[in-house]
């Protein structure tokens, strides 16, 4: 079986490394915001070309907290509104609703299943404080348009970056382009902690300094609390294991590039749509996503030819029921999408052979 992730085989290429560093945390009795937080920090603000990184306890916390920093700020209030894709995973999505602010779910492009920059301007109202675009499946969205956007309407720009770690655009690093831009290290993500873990990039001294209060109780110097701050740390243990992982960050992109090039140039079936690729260095495929009409029959047909598939989404987040108050909205493209997309399997460590198989298990399908 062509296994969908294999993170065991993932982390085992680093396996010696990993131990070393758990044994320097281990021997070091300093377990919370030490040193290795602090040199993570520093080399993942630097990795991203930002100039500040805080370590958070995981990537809905990362995206929640810094709206919550710019409520803080008074840059915006309950009740305002954030443009958002309607196809993006639920957190995205959440951490709008946990800071009292509207989602303004927008259709997204039909190729590059991102922020599509019309559909933005078009949503845009006089509470719009907002644009949180989604670099989904690892692709980067159009930044320059958005921004552009951002800056005629004065609104913020919340990068989603869990799926795109090392994504570029004409040299530009995600998480270094909009106002602030939040990071998951989940196991399974293109750099991923042993565990739960999660970062903010951002340039913005003040945004960086009410965010470094509000992970720790709200706190500036022990027991003086500024804000009604939460318990959201990165934990030394995952710093350190991301210190080593961050170090092959780059080469295991280059692999998935390259998996994904294979599968561009060998998948042929007109019964399957394959992502739109504008430049390599563009997409670090975290996951790679295509389409069939029949989708059920396509799974079972790669399943029965040894290749686990999975879906990146079901159900759309206007269906879900924890968002019952959107389930009569109707989005055409997105509930489409939901409804025909397939995720093949893409990792650092799949082999050639693999690739092979999965191309003639998608090829032979009818
Ligand atoms: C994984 C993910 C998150 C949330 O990250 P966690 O670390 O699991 O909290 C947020 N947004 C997107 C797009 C994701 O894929």
């Amino acid at each position: 079986m062509v296994k969908f992730l294999d993170l065991e085989k993932i982390n085992a290429q680093y396996r010696q490394e990993l131990k070393d560093a758990c044994e320097r945390v281990i021997d070091s009795g300093w377990y919370i915001l030490g040193k290795e937080v602090e040199n993570f920090e520093e080399e993942f603000a630097s990795y991203c070309g930002a100039k500040y990184c805080l370590g958070v306890a995981n990537g809905l916390d990362a995206l929640t907290l810094t709206l919550r920093a710019w409520k803080e700020l008074g840059k915006i209030n309950t009740g305002d509104e954030v443009i958002v894709p309607a196809n993006t995973y639920i957190a995205s999505v959440l951490a709008i609703s946990e800071n009292g602010l509207v989602p303004v779910l927008v259709e997204p492009n039909e190729k590059t299943y991102n922020l599509c920059p019309e559909n933005v301007k078009n949503a845009i109202t006089n509470k719009t404080k907002v644009i949180l675009p989604v670099h989904l499946y690892g692709l980067i969205s159009p930044m320059r348009e958005i921004m552009d956007i951002a800056r005629e309407h004065n609104l913020l720009v919340l990068e989603d970056c869990a799926q795109s770690h090392g994504a570029t655009l004409s040299g530009e690093k995600c998480g270094s382009m909009g106002d602030a831009a939040a990071f998951s290290f989940y196991p399974g993500k293109n750099l991923g902690a042993l565990g739960d873990a999660g970062a903010i990039t951002t340039n913005d001294p003040e945004l960086y300094s009410i965010i470094k209060a509000l992970r720790n109780y709200g706190s500036h110097k022990k027991y003086e609390n500024n804000f009604l701050g939460v318990n959201s740390r990165l934990d030394e243990i995952q710093a350190a294991m991301l210190r080593v992982k961050l170090d092959y960050l780059d080469s295991e992109t280059k692999v998935r590039q390259s998996i994904a090039k294979r599968y561009i140039t060998e998948i042929n079936n007109s019964s399957v749509t394959l992502p739109t690729v504008f430049k390599e260095e563009e997409h670090v495929f975290h996951l790679f996503v295509v389409r069939v009409d029949k989708r059920e029959e396509f799974q079972q047909h790669l399943s029965d030819n040894g290749v686990q598939t999975l879906i990146h989404y079901p159900i759309a987040i206007h269906k879900q029921q924890a968002y019952s108050e959107l389930n009569t909205k109707t989005l055409p493209l997105t509930e489409l999408i939901h409804e025909t997309v397939v995720s093949l399997p893409i990792s650092p460590v799949l082999s050639e052979d693999e690739v092979t198989k999965v191309v003639e298990a998608v090829n032979s399908y009818q």
